[in-house]
């Protein structure tokens, strides 16, 4: 099954009309999932996963449940997270894991798709080049991208996809930089120069950890708030309060 890029665009403003989302960055995504209820787990896996979505039936209520590999950098996640929804709301995936060696998979393509548009309004993106005449004006560098991504809150590969598909698509080319050469970045792309772009975005803005790896468990917010009314209501004592807390490496 092909699904085409047309009908993914669509898919994208009916997940914004559902969610009630405006065609602008989202800020935090795994917030916007946890506030609908979402259950979302957190912890780091070795094995080329980046996600998966299971439909979780507990008694006679039914959960959506999104592991998110921690092992990928902080801007993935988020790409990740966003994939995963595009299995919950339209497309279950034929594998039950999502990871780089599925990308092939009709429906993985789509859910990459959906993922950066929803992350990354193109027509936003758009507006906000033209804007600031960037066409002409700016040299596409590293630093250019970490702005970008500052603002999408997505990786780095994830920019650089989008000025790339952007430059080939006739409604946006003339907001992209023409000096854009992406073969310089394309190194990012690979495992082994990550730890390069880690530092490389920390030295411009030690308070950009998009690109870093933070390799957390966590826990659901829904079983932190459950513990923690357990506690006030002295369901379970102060020690194994801080037992779960200290495992999952959360602070009370
Ligand atoms: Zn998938």
């Amino acid at each position: 099954m092909n699904i085409p890029e047309e009908k993914v665009l669509e898919q994208v403003n009916q997940f914004r009309d559902m969610w009630s989302l405006k065609e602008e960055p989202i800020q935090d995504i795994f917030l916007e999932a946890v506030n609908r209820n979402f259950i979302v787990i957190e912890f780091p896996s070795n094995f080329q996963i980046s996600g998966f979505f299971v439909e979780k039936k507990d008694r006679d209520k039914m959960f959506n449940c999104i592991y998110i590999n921690s092992l990928e950098p902080v801007g993935r996640k988020n790409f990740s997270l966003a994939h995963e929804l595009y299995h919950c709301y339209f497309y279950k995936s034929n594998d039950t894991i999502c990871g780089s060696k599925n990308r092939k998979d009709p429906i993985e393509k789509a859910a990459e798709l959906f993922a950066s548009n929803l992350l990354i309004p193109r027509k936003h993106l758009y507006s906000l080049l033209k804007k600031n005449s960037i066409k002409n004006t700016m040299q596409v560098n590293t630093k250019f991208i970490f702005a970008l991504q500052k603002i999408y809150k997505v990786s780095f590969q994830a920019v650089l996809y989008t000025l790339k598909q952007m430059k080939d698509n006739p409604d946006y080319e003339d907001a992209i930089p023409s000096n854009i050469n992406s073969a310089i970045f394309t190194k990012y792309y690979n495992h082994k120069y990550f730890e390069e772009l880690t530092s490389l975005t920390l030295s411009d803005d030690k308070l950009n950890n998009l690109n870093s790896v933070i390799p957390r468990f966590k826990l659901p917010d829904r079983y932190k708030d459950i513990l923690v009314q357990n506690y006030n209501g002295n369901k379970i004592s102060n020690d194994e309060l801080k037992e779960i807390f200290d495992f999952f490496e959360e602070s009370i």
